[in-house]
């Protein structure tokens, strides 16, 4: 919402608010269920484009095995590696879909910056003032 970074202490453990305008991350329970369904999507992709391109390469004699040791290899590797990039995409789509109120957790000065400049607020929810 505020642009800062710093939104992970490890890589799977998120801070709970941003450090910089205080909203909340986890907003309801289940919250998490987007950014999971978004990283296993992508993997899901990843691994299809991995085989199409392997068996376009080496048509008509495909390498079974070494292919599918890629394959599972790819399904583990890209969630883990994309699991803080997925759960900041994934605050960023609630954002855009649940604009934050001030029971988020947000900074007064941050949401009234931001009803400014986009006009709404999960409060009003219509269309900008004036
Ligand atoms: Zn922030």
């Amino acid at each position: 919402m505020c642009g800062h970074g710093h939104l992970f202490t490890h890589w799977f453990s998120m801070v709970p608010t941003c450090p910089g305008c205080g909203l909340r991350f986890r907003r309801e329970p289940g919250m998490w269920l987007g950014s999971w369904f978004l990283n296993v999507c992508l993997a899901q992709v990843v691994v299809v484009v991995l085989l199409l391109v392997g068996v376009a390469l080496t048509w008509p004699q495909a390498p079974g095995w070494p292919m599918f040791v890629a394959a599972v290899g790819a399904a583990v590797a890209f969630p883990v590696a994309f699991f803080p990039t997925s759960r900041t995409v994934w605050v960023a789509v609630d954002l855009i879909m649940r604009p934050a109120g001030f029971d988020d957790g947000v900074a007064p000065a941050v949401e009234l910056e931001q009803l400014e400049r986009y006009g709404r607020s999960k409060r009003s929810g219509g269309p900008p003032p004036g």
